[in-house]
């Protein structure tokens, strides 16, 4: 028996569970947006696109293009090195500004991705303080549970926004251990929203630290696009928010921002931010221009705000089940990993329509889904052919249809507070 056995009987394994991963080869259309061509066997096939977590099109900005191809031609395709070997590029820098302006916060530090800022920022917070208790949220990111294993402080779960059990856990804990609570503000498979205000209520009487990663919110909600804690007026009450570049502001990249002296320490301590090359500064800069736009503009948060409110609505009349979602995410549920696999091939191959799967583990066995994210883009003969077509593949397939419609959030609910 060769070694390559291992490798294959663990994707054997993958594919008798139903979940090993297809990745589908598409090249967005940046002029066409959510278009896409889509390559499969020598073929190549124009599909719309509804599951990119770019929710506003930053990715395609115009001035969001230029800064990243000025920044190249001016600074060069790489970074060159890491920030403490090379020197730090003042892309980098700026970009830092900006990013602690926008969180009203007196310091930021980025990362080469929202994986990495989760991982090395819990996992030094965790190392540094001593008999750490990191209390976590059982629904949170990959990212966030491995920095917490690499601190290698002592984690005990709460139920999932659970108020009552996180007050049990700090209790348990009590007022002089150093404690962190780490959670989500928008948990991005089911859409819901965390109580920030509240969590921050909690901190504060059992002397917490928050820790809240807003990767689905920034750029989509608050006045200046800053998250949900901004939207809720609770921004100054958690210690360390962390994002993403790549999301809503459509580039790619992570950050923290948070008081100076923890972003130093973090600067410090991270090994996954010391030994690893600099964000190209035309990235930084890319990143900086579209958080800026944000910031300024609420038009885009409008557009995407309607539309995913009518294709709430086009689901809806079309019979199509939908788990009650409080945010722009919209999840279908389909409950079984072939099921599941079949409508999105389906819809792919029949309609041009492309929409992932969410099998188990990214979400539990037996709560398998479709997960629609539409776009400012997505105009209303696109919605419609959505509707269209997921019906159809309902039909085809036998799937159960929402008898009592979840309620539909009200638009006056979704609009920015300015
Ligand atoms: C996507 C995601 C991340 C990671 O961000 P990237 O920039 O894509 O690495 C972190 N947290 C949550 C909740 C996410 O969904």
């Amino acid at each position: 028996m060769t070694l390559h056995n291992h490798f294959h009987s663990f994707l054997d394994q993958v594919h008798r569970e139903g979940r090993y991963r297809v990745f589908t080869d598409l090249e967005r259309h940046a002029e066409r947006p959510p278009h896409a061509t889509w390559r499969s066997g020598g073929a190549s096939r124009d599909v719309v696109v509804w599951c990119s977590n770019d929710y506003l099109g930053m990715g395609r900005h115009p001035a969001v293009i230029d800064a990243m191809v000025e920044t190249a031609r001016r600074m060069g395709a790489g970074a060159g090195g890491t920030r403490n070997i090379s020197g730090d590029s003042h892309a980098v820098v700026a970009l830092e500004a900006e990013l602690a302006d926008l969180h009203r916060k007196e310091a930021a530090l980025a990362f080469s991705s929202g994986y990495v800022s989760n991982e090395a920022a819990l996992g030094t917070i965790g190392w540094l303080l001593p008999n750490c208790l990191i209390l976590s949220d059982e629904k949170n990111h990959a990212s966030m549970i491995a920095g917490i294993r690499a601190s290698g402080a002592e984690k005990r779960i709460f139920r999932h926004n659970d108020l009552g059990h996180l007050e049990a856990l700090l209790q348990e804990a009590g007022q002089l251990r150093p404690k962190v609570i780490a959670f989500e503000s928008l948990y991005s498979m089911d859409g819901d929203i965390a109580p920030i205000g509240q969590i921050c209520d909690l901190a504060a009487k059992f002397g917490a630290l928050t820790y809240l990663d807003e990767v689905h919110a920034v750029g989509l909600y608050g006045p200046r696009g800053a998250g949900i804690a901004e939207r809720d007026g609770v921004m100054d009450r958690v210690a360390i928010i962390e994002g993403t570049l790549a999301k809503g502001f459509g580039v790619v990249g992570g950050y923290i921002a948070a008081d100076a002296v923890i972003c130093d320490a973090i600067r410090t301590a991270a090994p996954s931010f010391i030994f690893t090359t600099a964000m190209p500064p035309a990235v930084a800069a890319a990143a900086r221009r579209s958080i800026a736009h944000l910031k300024r503009s609420v038009a885009e948060r409008i557009a995407h705000r309607l539309q995913v409110e009518k294709t709430r609505r086009a689901l809806s009349e079309a019979g199509i089940p939908m788990m009650s979602s409080q945010s722009h995410i919209i999840p279908v549920p389909i409950g079984d990993p072939g099921l599941c696999r079949e409508a999105s091939n389906l819809l792919l191959e029949r309609f041009a329509i492309y929409v992932q799967p969410i099998n188990y583990p990214t979400v539990p066995k037996g709560t398998e889904r479709l997960r629609i994210t539409p776009t400012p883009f997505h105009n209303d003969q696109l919605i419609d052919g959505l509707a269209d077509a997921l019906r159809k593949v309902w039909d085809r397939l036998g799937l159960p249809r929402e008898t009592n419609v979840a309620p539909i959030p009200s638009l006056a609910r979704l609009k920015p507070a300015a």
